[in-house]
């Protein structure tokens, strides 16, 4: 599943080819994808400029000249080729590790200019949905994501104030997406582990008895940035890597101090713990036991 430096991936590919052009043309070929398809789809869409594009947790939002947005999710397995003339390009391919069967093209997207732009999505987890931009905010999907990792607002007083007498543990509080949005399963436990903090630890130690951040709340912050900020740099080729080695030795292994390493040895110089993986609310987490306390 794309994690948030993926989804970021994807839209810094996106961007040179969507912002100012026209929607001329829509192609869904089918109705629904995880979702119905919006109602009237390409009449809301053709004739709109593409005035915005962001992100927002693991959302692509497209900002129309009219007023409404196009949010899109990649689910499972979406991703998006853009074609210009007989080029091809996948912007931050993580998915597969072969050419796409376009059997699976859903949508199509018509461009001034004559470019596409296909969304292709296998499994069909992924979805579109239309709204108008002033509404957003307050849509079931967005009104109650926590701060952006990588926004601000994440600061140790932040993370202090909503972890304040929490009965939940580490990995559990910074996966719930009412608190920061976007953060997943791998990129939890490698900031973790750059932070040195145990998954197990209770979340109410990020603030003291006064509510204010403690020093573990300060280093969590830079951990969470430098580790998406490295994934990012890397691009989504670091998932494609992954998807290709099978588990096999690949690029993408050498990228995580934790993530998917059981029984190797600790990265930190001089820790020479043992990596471990237990299971937090129904999914893996991997840690150092030795320097992650
Ligand atoms: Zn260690």
């Amino acid at each position: 599943m794309p994690e948030l430096p993926e989804v970021e991936t994807v839209l810094r590919g996106l961007a040179p080819v969507l912002l100012g052009r026209r929607i001329t043309k829509l192609e869904a070929r089918r109705p629904d994808l995880r979702f119905p398809l919006p109602e009237r789809f390409g009449e809301r869409l053709v004739g709109q400029k593409i005035v915005g594009l962001e992100r927002r947790a693991k959302y692509l939002i497209v900002a129309l000249s009219g007023g409404e947005d196009l949010v899109m999710h990649l689910g499972m397995t979406g991703r998006f080729t853009i074609q210009q003339g007989a080029e091809r390009e996948t912007p931050g391919e993580y998915a597969h590790g072969t050419g796409a069967n376009p059997a699976h093209d859903h949508v199509v997207l018509h461009l001034s200019g004559g470019t596409r732009v296909i969304y292709n999505d296998p499994r069909r987890f992924g979805f579109m949905v239309m709204m108008p931009h002033a509404e957003r905010s307050d849509h079931a999907l967005f009104r109650d994501l926590g701060v952006e990792p990588l926004g601000a607002e994440l600061t140790a007083e932040y993370l202090a104030s909503r972890a304040r007498g929490k009965k939940v543990n580490l990995k559990a509080f910074l996966m719930d997406q009412r608190i920061v949005a976007g953060l997943g399963n791998i990129y939890v436990s490698e900031a973790l582990f750059r932070a040195g903090l145990s998954p197990d630890r209770s979340a109410s130690s990020l603030a003291d008895r006064r509510g204010a951040a403690t020093e573990r709340a300060k280093l969590l912050v830079p951990a969470i940035r430098d580790v998406l900020g490295h994934a990012i740099d890397a691009g989504g080729s670091t998932l494609r890597d992954y998807r290709d080695a099978n588990g096999a030795s690949g690029a993408f292994q050498n990228k995580f101090a934790v993530y998917d390493r059981v029984g190797r040895i600790c990265a930190k110089p001089g820790c020479g713990g043992e990596i471990r993986r237990a299971v937090h609310a129904g999914r893996a987490s991997f840690y150092c036991p030795r320097c992650q306390r």
